[in-house]
């Protein structure tokens, strides 16, 4: 697995002065979690949203599994084309686009898009006319994790008036969708949003528009063990389809899974560059110092929020790392901060303490489930270079480099 690859990795690392930050990917894992997707929801294709690991291993991969692709931008658009995925597989599901990436959008046969605006329509009537557009809704997403509806989504009230216009603009609606935010924290967001959707299949085919696609989004859990589980979201999703939208009425249902794919694919090993421990007043019952002062401890690491890490305060749940360091079987726990290494304040992981042991220089900390919204949003401020990465595959995917006649690449 991967966490056995980054451990071999740190032993061998453990006499070596360079110790750089680093992940391990397991593509095997996206076999595993399309099939769960695939068992859970039975009714819906998933599209696998591009902007939340876009590595070249990874879409390679699902390529040749089998899920279509969601992108949000011309190069997300390019780099699926240019894997050989026909156009048909794809949703630009950016309500808001470059007219430039609409242009190239038509130029290459990508007819499913999004839009939430009268503007978007005047742009998409004049540059890709022929496409199929599928209406975004705004959705109740105060309880997830990264909220979107502040930014997109038409309200109910503004439907009625988009799908008119998108007709008299000669402009065919095919469906509608929603994302109930990212990391959603309430299965009951779905089943509202695909009973919202409901209303709007029957406004647009009351104005003449021949509604037949519903995309349900993101918002799926990828960490494991994060509540709700994906299995408890999955039966509120099935339910709610059978309910407004039941099956044998010809309805296509996809999603546009990110998360839910790729954060258990990779493992983040980082390490300790610089320590501080500082005494404050007060005792707490673990961290007590001998002069009975709080000890608080400031662990430096090589990777931080403008590395690889920039997701977990948009995430406000701490997730806590693996250390690696042989310790006494219930070793004092002291509140920690973890820095990343540049010279800004804000570059920590968490707004918020952490309880672990005493660490020091030198020592690993590893963390799982980081396939997700991390070397993507990466940058090299303060000259520090992001974790580099290495994907792994073992023959399973190879057999379906042979079945689908994909080019996988070296495993
Ligand atoms: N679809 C759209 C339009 C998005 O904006 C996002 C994430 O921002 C996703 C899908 C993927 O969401 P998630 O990673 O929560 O599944």
């Amino acid at each position: 697995s991967a966490m056995e690859v980054v451990l071999k990795k740190i032993r061998e690392l453990s006499d070596k002065d360079h110790r750089d930050p680093f992940m391990v990917g397991d593509l095997r894992v996206l076999a595993s979690r399309h099939q769960a997707f695939c068992q859970a929801l039975p009714r819906v294709s998933p599209f696998y949203a591009v902007k939340c690991n876009s590595s070249p291993w990874v879409l390679r991969v699902l390529a040749a599994l089998g899920t279509g692709f969601d992108c949000a931008s011309q190069v997300e658009l390019e780099q699926v084309l240019g894997l050989g995925v026909a156009p048909s597989r794809i949703i630009y599901a950016h309500p808001c686009k470059p007219v430039s990436h609409l242009q190239y959008a038509a130029r290459h046969g990508v007819q499913l898009l999004t839009f939430d605006s009268e503007e978007e329509l005047t742009k998409v009537a004049q540059h890709h006319p022929g496409a199929r557009l599928v209406l975004r809704l705004w959705t109740e997403d105060s309880q997830s994790l990264i909220r979107l509806s502040t930014k997109f989504g038409a309200s109910l009230e503004l439907c009625g008036h988009l799908l008119k216009s998108a007709r008299d603009l000669g402009l065919a609606v095919v469906g509608a969708s929603f994302h109930v935010g990212s990391g959603c924290q309430n299965p009951h967001s779905f089943a509202q949003a695909i009973a919202d959707c409901r209303r709007v299949f029957e406004m647009g085919r009351g104005v003449g528009h021949d509604m037949s696609l519903l995309d349900i989004g993101g918002g799926f859990p990828g960490v494991e063990g994060s509540e709700p589980e994906f299995e408890e979201m999955a039966r509120v999703i099935n339910a709610a389809l059978a309910q407004d939208f039941p099956e044998g009425t010809g309805i296509e249902v996809i999603a546009e899974p990110g998360r839910f794919y790729a954060a258990p694919v990779c493992v983040a090993a980082v390490n300790i560059i610089a320590k501080k421990a500082v005494l404050q007043p007060g005792r707490t019952r673990s961290g007590c110092s001998e002069s009975g002062g709080h000890r608080k401890l400031l662990y430096y690491l090589n990777e931080g929020h403008y590395g690889t890490f920039r997701i977990f305060l948009r995430d406000h749940v701490p997730r806590m790392p693996i250390v690696v360091k042989e310790l006494c079987s219930k070793p004092a726990l002291f509140p920690c901060i973890l820095y990343g290494p540049t010279c800004d304040a804000f570059d920590t992981f968490f707004n918020k303490e952490v309880q672990l042991p005493e660490l020091d220089v030198g020592d690993w900390l590893i963390f799982p489930s980081m396939g997700a919204y991390s070397s993507v949003m990466s940058s090299t401020f303060n000259g520090f270079p992001p974790a580099t990465i290495c994907y792994m595959m073992g023959p399973e995917l190879r057999y379906l480099k042979r079945a689908q006649g994909s080019e996988l690449g070296p495993g």
